[in-house]
């Protein structure tokens, strides 16, 4: 039987007959097969959201009577540092909020799933920097672990700042660029109008049902009820890993650039 094997297989059998001598060949070092993560794979740079001057800066939005504040200019009680949950080590001052970047991320003390949110942000007039290094920071609309772990919305000084379109102000970090551009210039107020839908998960952890963003940037809508491919990630695909109610980040982003603030946040959980 072996025989008749070997005379179907031909000179397929002559290769099998030196196997032995490839086996003794040394073994390929593993960590040369993968190529390292670049982080520019998965930036989009077309194309460009059109640019819309939005209406001027208006004076804070009151929340409404069934809002949490999360920040109303006093104190930072509604928030912990994301590295140690001790407290949040940014600086208030003047009713603004302004990030201090060495104490690293923040987060809401409180976990939510679905809810709407009003957050106010501005970058310093005289900001340095360009593209991602010019005032970076961001929301995460659920922060599932440390660092920058979860899915942000970005915020960046995106006034005449070219950077790529799937990283500019109003994009879901890596994953979808804003539909428009109507960012205000450095020193000016800018509001952020946000409605989330938590992503669901079965019982046995696969996605029941993704989640997705609605946001406006300074009254211009940015975001239409945009479903993640998972959470947002500097380099490689996004997927999903199964979670309950999560706690809202903002992102203390280590580039050089002067830091940006954030006044009157508020945020209405949905039912
Ligand atoms: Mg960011």
């Amino acid at each position: 039987m072996i025989c008749m094997l070997a005379a179907a297989l031909g000179p397929l059998a002559q290769v099998l007959a030196i196997t032995p001598a490839l086996a003794a060949l040394p073994a390929v070092p593993s960590t040369a097969a993968a190529p390292p993560a670049d982080p520019h794979a998965t930036e989009q740079w077309a194309p460009i959201p059109p640019v819309v001057r939005p209406a001027p800066e208006t004076a804070p939005t009151p929340p409404p009577s069934d809002a949490i504040v999360l920040f109303g200019g006093k104190d930072l009680s509604e928030w912990v540092a994301t590295d140690d949950a001790g407290p949040a080590r940014w600086k208030v001052e003047g009713a603004v909020l302004t990030i201090v970047k060495s104490a690293g991320n923040i987060q809401t003390r409180r976990t939510f799933t679905d809810y709407q949110l009003h957050l106010e942000w501005r970058t310093p007039k005289g900001i340095t920097g360009t593209g991602q290094a010019r005032g970076n920071s961001g929301i995460f609309l659920g922060a599932t672990g440390p660092r920058d772990a979860g899915y942000e919305l970005q915020i960046l000084d995106s006034f005449a700042n070219p950077t790529y379109v799937n990283g500019q102000a109003g994009a879901v970090y890596k994953q979808h660029a804003p539909l428009a551009n109507p960012a205000r210039a450095p020193g000016a107020w800018q509001t952020y109008d946000i409605a989330w839908t938590a992503p669901r998960f079965a019982a046995d952890g696969m996605l029941a049902s993704p989640a997705r963003v609605t946001a406006l940037l300074n009254g211009v809508l940015v975001q239409n009820d945009f479903a993640l491919a998972g959470e947002t990630v500097y380099i490689g695909p996004p997927s999903y890993r199964p979670h309950g109610p999560l706690p809202i980040k903002l992102q203390a982003h280590r580039d050089p650039s002067p830091p940006i603030s954030f006044r009157n946040i508020w945020i209405r959980p949905l039912p």
